[in-house]
């Protein structure tokens, strides 16, 4: 039998069920819940968390706010809650050893073996994982929106999401990376994290990324490829659209910039928290749960404004190195130079003055104005792309709009399921 490890070596969690078992749900108290929830009962259940198996309970919230770790000593850095109004809880008479059917979009999603109701201090859980209360803080925020009373308990999948063009093309379970990448024969995989469309400063730091992750490997035998998982989840307004990141990040390959075997691009549906050094520790779990080897971390990984300094999240891989089951890939920033004539940084060019950074706001600005940016900043296929996409599923424009927001077509839909309601 193939067996699927992930972090600490825990087996890859796998709680979906099978179609077609509606019977049994009937007469179970129904709970809608949003789409940030749904997004997370779906990570859970197909094991991207692993070994969560559901929401955390009070211990489980304690002992990750204040050790970093599970109560069995597992590497584990950001919450993740089931919250709730306790008017609902009342409302619905919840107890704990019950067991609900959660509901998303109309459609039953999940069971939820409720184990535990409590209360937490959202100031502390802030403190604790975002290092900061400022409520300036995207994470920070979202903690103070928490409703009151959390909920822990293992959820079961009973309802498998349907992806939609584009995404289906880039949807994949962990156990479908981990095949994935062993009919390839990669023996080494190296995470890139992305929100990002690619300019040329982003392919060469996952060039780079390649060579350190292919260490003593032969280089004229194939055995180390590139993962692009992108992070699809809340998005705000400028933000890229997720369609145009996963589209351009496959134009890479489908251009050649990266050889066909080298290469893949996939996804995981997550909120980014921008919890920084916090959320590089999850994002590298998250990636060893995919069957991965190695993590790409740049400068100010998964930060936000100036929460954290440029190298804190890499500070933090290296003091938790031992308890982590995939190598931190270090990189630096980098930039074009005129003198090298090529995409280098700061670790090798010694052409500080001369260099030029690649500015977000310029690229930003240039593509609002649909304008070709030069050959030296941007594919000319990516650019192609990115302004496809944009009329395809971005209304016009690249970037995430209110219009965007509330037109866009779903990541994914459920199936509508007769179920006998309680
Ligand atoms: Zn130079």
């Amino acid at each position: 039998m193939t067996s699927y490890v992930g972090h600490n070596g825990k087996t890859i969690v796998d709680r979906v069920e099978a179609d077609g078992r509606e019977g049994r749900l009937g007469g179970m108290l129904t709970i809608p819940v949003r789409r940030e929830i749904a997004h997370e009962i779906i990570s859970l259940s197909y094991g991207f968390f692993t070994p969560l198996e559901g929401f955390m309970n009070r211990e489980q919230v304690e002992s990750t706010l204040n050790e970093m770790e599970l109560p069995d000593g597992t590497l584990w850095s950001i919450p993740i809650v089931f919250d709730l109004a306790p008017e609902k809880i009342s409302e619905y008479g919840l107890r704990s050893g019950d067991e609900v059917l959660l509901e998303y979009d109309g459609s039953p999603i999940a069971r939820f073996s409720m184990d535990d109701i409590f209360d937490y201090n959202t100031d502390e859980m802030s403190e604790k994982t975002y290092g900061t209360k400022d409520l300036k803080h995207p994470g920070v925020k979202r903690t103070h929106s928490y409703q009151g009373k959390f909920i822990g308990g293992k959820v079961t999948l009973v309802n498998e999401p349907k992806f939609n063009p584009p995404y289906d093309r880039f949807w994949m379970t962990p156990k479908q990376h981990i095949d994935a990448f062993r009919k390839k024969k990669w023996k080494h995989i190296v995470a890139h994290q992305t929100r990002n469309v690619p300019h040329t400063g982003h392919e060469a730091l996952m060039k780079q990324a390649w060579f350190a992750a292919n260490e003593d490997m032969p280089v004229d035998q194939i055995r180390t490829g590139i993962l692009v998982n992108a992070i699809i989840g809340e998005k705000r307004v400028g933000d890229y659209i997720d369609e145009s990141i996963l589209l351009t990040q496959d134009a890479l390959r489908q251009y050649g910039y990266f050889r066909e075997d080298v290469h893949m691009v996939t996804f995981t549906l997550w909120d980014m928290r921008y919890a920084g050094p916090r959320e590089a520790i999850f994002h590298a779990i998250l990636r060893t749960n995919l069957g991965c080897t190695h993590h790409m971390f740049g400068r100010d990984h998964a930060g936000v404004g100036n929460f954290y300094r440029p190298y804190d999240a890499q500070d933090l891989l290296k003091q938790y190195r031992e308890k982590l089951s995939i190598k931190p890939v270090f990189l630096m920033e980098n930039w074009y130079c005129p003198e090298c004539a090529e995409v280098t940084n700061a670790s090798v060019c010694g052409h500080e003055k001369k260099a030029q950074n690649f500015s977000g706001t310029l690229l930003r600005s240039i593509l609002t104005d649909g304008v070709k940016p030069t050959k030296k900043v941007m594919r000319p296929e990516v650019f192609d792309v990115v302004m496809k996409s944009a009329s395809d599923y971005g209304v016009g424009s690249p970037f995430v709009t209110e219009k965007y927001l509330a037109s866009r077509r779903p990541i994914f839909n459920l199936r509508k399921m007769e179920v006998q309601k309680a």
